[in-house]
């Protein structure tokens, strides 16, 4: 159990990535406050962590609301004592392969990404020191570490929590240990319309040198790692789960 007397907050809840994380991280231990902007979603992850013996309350909320993260934050303090973690997995796509978004489409990716990921941080932080062995962990991508994403807002956004991810590193030391992972493509709800694309699927996987795309329960468990004491010197990293795309 090694998430043992931990209590996590993971956004993006409801679905791909921060589902599996949020299942994972209960199985080991910790209780899990599962948030969405689809209350039902994240009703749905909660039942499963239960059933499954967990502890596990279900939050609606929009990460890009600073009342709405400090009011997770309070909900997830009152009903489980406290915050050791935090899991910002919310995130979006841009609504379709454009090489030069308008300002609209540009504003809603930068929001979610980066402004939902500062927001909830800056919401959870203050609980997070006060637990002591406090952890975040971002959601970047690969396409914030490389200039190979189609979309500039998702590159944009993705190379902005890496260092959103440094920063906050470095100012919260030793409190508060912050890091992020970098996926490559994983199938999940959001990459699911893309992989549909058979020209698109062939392109992305030969990027991929172990021959196939990842799975949430991947990420997950480099997630597990560095919100656990296990990873109590490492700070301030951005970690690749990427079948090696990066290593290229
Ligand atoms: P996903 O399956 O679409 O899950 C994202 C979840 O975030 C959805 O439940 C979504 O709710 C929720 N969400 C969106 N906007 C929100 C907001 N403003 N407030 C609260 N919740 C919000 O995506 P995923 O593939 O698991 O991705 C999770 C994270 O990993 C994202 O940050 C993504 O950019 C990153 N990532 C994914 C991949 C990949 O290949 N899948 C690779 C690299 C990085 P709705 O469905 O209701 O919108």
């Amino acid at each position: 159990m090694r998430m043992r007397g931990k209590v996590a907050i993971v956004t993006g809840a409801g679905s791909g990535i921060g589902r599996a994380t949020a299942l994972r991280l209960a199985a080991e231990g910790a209780r899990v406050a599962c948030v969405d902007l689809a209350l039902d979603a994240a009703r749905a992850t909660a039942a499963a962590i239960e059933a499954a013996g967990g502890e596990a309350v279900a939050l609606g909320a929009d990460v890009t609301d600073e009342r709405a993260c400090a009011r997770i934050v309070g909900d997830a303090v009152a009903r489980f004592g406290r915050l050791t973690t935090l899991v910002n997995s919310a995130g979006v796509r841009p609504e379709r392969r454009d090489p030069a978004p308008p300002p609209r489409e540009w504003q809603r990716v930068v929001d979610v990404n980066l402004t939902g990921t500062y927001l909830a941080s800056r919401a959870a932080l203050p609980a997070l020191a006060a637990a002591g062995g406090g952890a975040i962990t971002n959601l970047a991508s690969i396409y914030g570490l490389t200039g190979g994403s189609l979309s500039p807002a998702y590159a944009a956004s993705k190379g902005a929590v890496v260092n959103l991810t440094r920063q906050m590193a470095l100012q919260w030391a030793p409190a508060v240990r912050v890091n992020c992972v970098c996926p490559g493509v994983i199938e999940t709800p959001m990459t699911a319309p893309l992989l549909e694309d058979p020209a698109w699927r062939e392109a992305a996987l030969r990027k991929h040198p172990v021959g196939r795309f990842g799975r949430p329960e991947e990420v997950a468990a480099a997630i597990l790692y560095l919100s656990s004491d296990e990873a109590a010197f490492v700070t301030g990293v951005a970690l690749p789960v990427d079948g090696g795309y990066t290593a290229a």
